[in-house]
């Protein structure tokens, strides 16, 4: 769906609206990180829009949010390391007014077979797909705790942590590390209201696998998945944006599957 689209159709029901919500969405400048930022914008959330070193892509999201009407702001931090992610959401916190929504969708992918494995790569996928999201909850969970039953955290896993794939151990162990940790935060939190969820997606296309997705290798996917396509970053936004909203108020420690069907 074309953002234009999204933000023209605002007669939403109350418990999906988002108006007066703050978000920030971690690696918010591409891919399904844009779309996300995009899909909370156009129900009426404020979102720090986060990236690495791309920033002038995140000011490009940002720049559309806001000529749609809606407010953003970027802010570049590197997720896995522990004092630019305080500082970064000190700075968030006093730019939105507080924080509502902490989506942890930043993350990376290094392939390899078991017997190439290089600890080098081991640690920079820990770092920015575990790491980075225990890092961001921590400094966001005393200001989410006080959103109360506003509160949300979404963590974008993976097919791969929940089934596994041949070349993938490292970012599959991070991935299902994510799953492990949101089960924990959902019982820490849930106490003061606050939900923590997963949304799990399949393949979608985006940088991270456009070499995945190519001739051959995209045929022999499509075989796998029963709706027989790969997803648009668009159908994982929605997910994070359901979510998010007071619709899913009930729902915390779930793993939402966004992948055509390929694991059930
Ligand atoms: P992209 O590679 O398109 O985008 C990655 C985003 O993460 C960018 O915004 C990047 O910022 C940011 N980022 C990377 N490292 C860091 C870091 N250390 N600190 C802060 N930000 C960082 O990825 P996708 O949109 O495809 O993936 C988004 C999430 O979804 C990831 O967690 C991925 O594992 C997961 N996922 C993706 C699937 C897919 O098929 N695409 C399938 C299943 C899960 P910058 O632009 O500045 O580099």
């Amino acid at each position: 769906m074309a953002s234009d689209e999204l933000f023209s159709e605002r007669r939403l029901p109350k418990t999906l609206d988002l108006t007066g919500r703050r978000a920030l969405v971690t690696g918010g400048s591409r891919g399904i990180g844009r779309a996300i930022a995009l899909a909370l914008a156009s129900r009426g959330a404020s979102v720090a829009v986060s990236y690495a070193q791309n920033g002038d892509a995140a000011r490009g999201v940002c720049a559309e949010i806001e000529a749609l009407g809606g407010r953003a702001f970027a802010t570049g931090f590197d997720v896995g390391d522990a004092a630019q992610v305080e500082d970064a959401l000190k700075r968030v916190v006093e730019a939105l007014g507080g924080l509502d929504i902490l989506v942890n969708n930043a993350g990376v992918s290094i392939d390899a077979l078991l017997m190439r494995v290089q600890e080098d790569d081991w640690d920079r996928l820990e770092r920015t797909n575990l790491r980075g999201a225990l890092l961001c909850s921590r400094a966001a969970a005393r200001v989410l705790l006080k959103a109360k039953a506003r509160g949300r955290i979404v963590n974008i896993s993976s097919v791969v942590g929940e089934r596994g794939n041949a070349g993938q151990a490292m970012y599959a162990a991070t991935k299902a590390g994510l799953i492990g940790m949101t089960k924990s935060l959902a019982r820490e939190f849930a106490p003061r209201g606050v939900t923590v969820n997963v949304v799990s997606p399949g393949y979608i296309e985006t940088d991270m696998t456009s070499e995945a997705l190519k001739d051959a290798a995209r045929a022999s996917l499509l075989q796998q998945i029963p709706l027989a396509r790969v997803g648009t970053p668009d159908e994982i936004a929605e997910a994070v944006a359901f979510l998010a909203s007071d619709a899913a108020a009930y729902i915390t420690g779930h793993v939402l599957r966004v992948n055509g069907g390929l694991h059930i």
